[in-house]
């Protein structure tokens, strides 16, 4: 732990103290241009991707990336008031979805009625996205399980872009282009990131995703013996 009071003592006395300017004027004026929706692995930083400067981002993480999907009934207020609060009070021209290489949720995912009994909150979190596990098997039988992950990494971040458009508020600013919607990959090991938009290469996956969502979710409920 003195480690990390080291480092804030530095950045009151070094990084604030020379650009006091810069601070002053960013404690009156909160006005990010996007929403960035990543995951909360700690690899997968905007600032960093961005090279940004406090101000520009507003931030919600969760565990791979997940938006909450309006209809459904469980209702997770803490993720959904981020998006309501910049989309409607802060009025962020863009959302971000950034998925990413090697994410651990992802990974759990593909394992996931071993991983509920380990760690039951991020198991029925992650439940959100199983559809699109599920499909992968369904339609990639053959298909190697890294490759897989790797797609289910993709997917998943593209699916949370119509999990988006499912709130109105969203829809509405979507359809008048206030407001602008991309996924991201980001590849950690090489530094790249591939972008999607809402119609994308996977947009006719990510219908027929959406189509079976409610019943890939209750095979995996009945599987688990609930
Ligand atoms: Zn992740």
């Amino acid at each position: 732990m003195e480690d990390l009071k080291e480092r804030i003592e530095k950045f009151t006395e070094l990084e604030h103290a020379f650009n006091k300017d810069f601070y002053k004027k960013l404690e009156t004026r909160h006005a990010p241009h996007t929403l960035f929706i990543g995951c909360s692995d700690s690899r997968v930083e905007p600032e960093t991707l961005f090279q940004s400067e406090p101000g520009e981002f507003f931030q919600m993480r969760n565990i791979a990336n997940i938006v909450p999907r309006e209809e459904e009934p469980d209702t997770h207020p803490s993720t959904v008031s981020a998006i309501e609060y910049a989309v409607q009070e802060l009025k962020v021209k863009n959302i971000i979805v950034c998925g990413h290489s090697k994410c651990g949720g992802c990974a759990a995912l593909r394992k996931l009625k071993d991983y509920k009994k380990k760690y039951p909150y991020t198991g029925e979190w992650l439940m959100q996205s199983i559809s699109i596990s599920n499909y992968i098997d369904e339609e990639y039988p053959d298909m190697k399980e890294n490759d897989k992950i790797i797609m289910l990494e993709k997917l998943n971040a593209v699916q949370q872009l119509d999990n988006l458009m499912t709130y109105d508020f969203v829809r509405q600013k979507v359809k008048s282009k206030k407001l602008n919607l991309q996924a991201y990959y980001y590849d950690i090991g090489n530094g790249t990131v591939s972008v999607y938009d809402y119609d994308s290469v996977f947009s006719d996956i990510i219908k027929e995703i959406t189509l079976k969502r409610k019943d890939f979710i209750e095979d995996n409920n009945n599987n688990n013996g609930e």
